[in-house]
């Protein structure tokens, strides 16, 4: 059978749950070979053939922490040229997206960037879109080359599905190129030990309506009680009240959650653009003409200062 190609997010051997969404949907189109990078590689070889890789490339390299993505790049393309795939499947992160294109380019192949979908197709897979602020969803298939496509967190479920999963060490030269940009320090942000935004499975998020960065605790509060991130509007990351890195929407991230909770937000056009796709949305507004109760699959008309600690309060008790 044809193989897809997945390159693997991983911190220190645990995978990341984006990749584990990939193998789902490399499985509709081949057998997924995965490929691994950096220390831990080991580790992941289990967990990646329980949810079907069929084959575990690993390179290990110092390359991958003192220098940026082009190592990584070169990996992936040496990958690229052992496996022969029919498509390459990265995750959307900031990173993925920066490796997916430069692969693209030097083997001359279309890409995709933010599927939120994937299926198998009769001239090659076919990624779905999310378009004008996910207004629309577009189907569309590379025409060139080999299909580079990332995916969005949240799009797929993850589902087991035992393979062989043999483990093969891949030699890889890097070159001049990689080492043209070195990292001289990383100060780690300090961890609010809730998940990553573009990866949470539960979104709540705080607008104008929340009035006051003090005021975000009780966003908080809810957000912790469902082991949920914090998103922000960028009314109120302009206020200062909540951290740039936590704003959803078009000038911020692209969130795509099971449940999206936001408050006091009144659901303009660019920050929907970054939540739209939410399986489940669910607005607390006191306006009842807010736009945001437009687009929501459950809407609150009321106080959020009342509605949030009810809600919060509700959970715990369950
Ligand atoms: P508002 O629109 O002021 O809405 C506040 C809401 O809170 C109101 O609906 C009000 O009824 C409600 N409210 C007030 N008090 C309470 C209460 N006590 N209880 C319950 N409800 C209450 N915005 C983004 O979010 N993300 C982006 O990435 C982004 N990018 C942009 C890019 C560009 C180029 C431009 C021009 C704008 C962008 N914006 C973005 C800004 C966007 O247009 C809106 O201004 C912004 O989203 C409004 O934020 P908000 O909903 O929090 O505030």
């Amino acid at each position: 059978m044809a193989e897809v190609l997945v390159y693997v997010d991983h911190v220190d051997g645990a995978v990341r749950k984006p990749t584990l969404e990939l193998l789902t949907l490399a499985r509709r189109i081949g057998d997924p070979v995965a490929l691994v990078l950096g220390e831990g590689a080991e580790a992941t070889a289990a967990v990646l053939a329980e949810h079907g890789a069929v084959r575990v490339l690993s390179v290990q390299a110092p390359e991958f922490s003192q220098y940026l993505v082009v190592p990584k790049v070169d990996a992936l393309h040496a990958a690229f040229q052992a496996v022969s795939p029919v498509a390459v499947l990265v995750p959307s992160s900031a990173e993925g997206k920066e490796i997916a294109a430069r692969l693209a380019v030097r083997t001359g192949s279309g890409l995709i960037t933010d599927a939120v979908d994937l299926e198998a197709g009769d001239q090659g897979p076919v990624a779905t879109q999310a378009a004008f602020a996910a207004s629309f969803t577009t189907k569309s298939r590379v025409s060139k080359g080999v299909p580079v496509i990332t995916v969005k967190p949240n799009s797929a479920p993850v589902e087991a599905a035992a393979a062989a999963g043999v483990h093969e060490v891949l030699p890889v030269t890097f070159t001049a190129l990689s080492t043209g940009t070195k990292i001289v320090s990383r100060t780690p942000r300090e961890s609010t030990g809730r998940p990553e935004l573009t990866e949470a499975a539960i979104v709540v998020s705080g607008g104008r309506g929340v009035n006051g960065a003090e005021n975000f605790a009780v966003i908080e509060a809810l957000a912790d009680s469902l082991g949920a991130a914090v998103g922000a509007s960028r009314a109120a990351v302009d206020a200062g009240w909540y951290p740039h890195t936590n704003q959803v929407g078009q000038t911020g991230k692209s969130v795509s959650p099971q449940l999206y909770i936001a408050s006091g937000i009144s659901g303009a056009i660019q920050h929907r653009a970054g939540m739209q796709t939410s399986k489940t949305i669910v607005a607390i507004n006191k306006d009842a003409e807010a736009p945001i109760f437009d687009l929501v699959d459950y809407g609150v008309v009321g106080d959020l200062f009342t509605v949030v600690p009810q809600l919060t309060e509700e959970v715990h008790t369950r």
